[in-house]
């Protein structure tokens, strides 16, 4: 029999054919499902959203690691992820021999072990010795941290459950003093067809606290719209203009991340742009 699962969102949704369910879990935060699908390979949801599937993730996974590391105004040592259980920032942090340490702080253990059982291509970088895990809310695990990362990106569910304190103002201020001098932060910003308030809401933080701020989309196909931002931000130069480029093997190897995407990324249509001008 043909089965098809669905993310309902806002009102409307994505459904995709499924072969088999692999993982059924109830976590303490969330209900974690993981499925082999008939075209988009496999396919990660977290109460019942969409967080990945290995068709489109490498456009999300570049464009949320690569964009804050090349727009970093020094040299970055030092980066931490903020949720992105699955991994997938954290293989993509990993490409980047610069980093010498590389720190994530997730709140469910349990999406950290089912990925590394039934996603390994995504879960890959846990094995990197630079990566340091921790298990708890990355909104209390930033405060302890003044001063000390180059990179943070915030890899989060949407703005319900765990994922809440993520898209606070508070949060956005901790995350500022957690960063070394020329630091930069990137976060998952949501879409501005889907959700714009919310969208709206982490660039006006961003922009009242930072320098420079921006809103990147990322175009991925299985979140609903098609359409995901990253919210940069930094009070050292420009987050539109990379400082460095991929050179070699790894220029080679990204799928989606090019300067000149990076770029072009933070020009968007009209009435998103004037929705974050308000
Ligand atoms: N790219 C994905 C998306 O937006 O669809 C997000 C992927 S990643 C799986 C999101 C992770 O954020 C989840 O594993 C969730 O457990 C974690 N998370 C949610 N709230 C958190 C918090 N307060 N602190 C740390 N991790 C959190």
């Amino acid at each position: 029999m043909e089965r098809w699962v669905s993310e309902v969102n806002a009102g409307w949704g994505l459904t995709v054919k499924v072969k088999e369910q692999l993982c059924d879990i109830q976590s303490q935060f969330q209900h974690i499902e993981i499925f082999e699908t008939v075209n988009l390979g496999k396919l990660l949801m977290l109460d019942g959203i969409v967080q990945l599937t290995s068709y489109d993730e490498f456009a999300y996974h570049e464009m949320m690691a690569h964009m804050p590391f090349y727009a970093c105004s020094r040299l970055p040592e030092r980066a931490l992820v903020i949720g992105g259980g699955d991994g997938g920032v954290l293989r993509e942090l990993g490409k980047h021999p610069e980093l010498k340490e590389i720190h994530i702080c997730e709140i469910d253990g349990e999406v950290i072990e089912a990925a590394k059982k039934f996603l390994p291509e995504t879960a890959c970088g846990y094995d990197d010795p630079r990566v340091k895990l921790y298990i708890g809310d990355g909104a209390q695990f930033v405060r302890k941290r003044p001063g000390f990362y180059d990179i943070i990106i915030v890899d989060s569910t949407d703005p319900a459950g765990p994922g809440e304190p993520l898209f606070g103002r508070a949060f956005y201020a901790d995350l500022k003093r957690s960063l070394r001098e020329g630091g930069i932060i990137g976060t998952q910003a949501e879409s501005y067809y889907l959700l714009p308030e919310i969208a709206q809401r982490v660039v006006r933080f961003a922009g009242e606290l930072f320098k420079s701020s921006g809103f990147a989309q990322i175009n991925v196909p299985t979140y609903p719209t098609g359409v995901i931002g990253c919210c940069l931000a930094t009070e050292a130069g420009d987050v539109r203009e990379p400082k460095r480029f991929p050179e070699g093997a790894l220029k080679e190897e990204l799928r989606y991340y090019t300067p000149e995407i990076h770029r072009g990324a933070f020009m968007l249509p009209r009435f998103a742009q004037e929705l974050f001008e308000k």
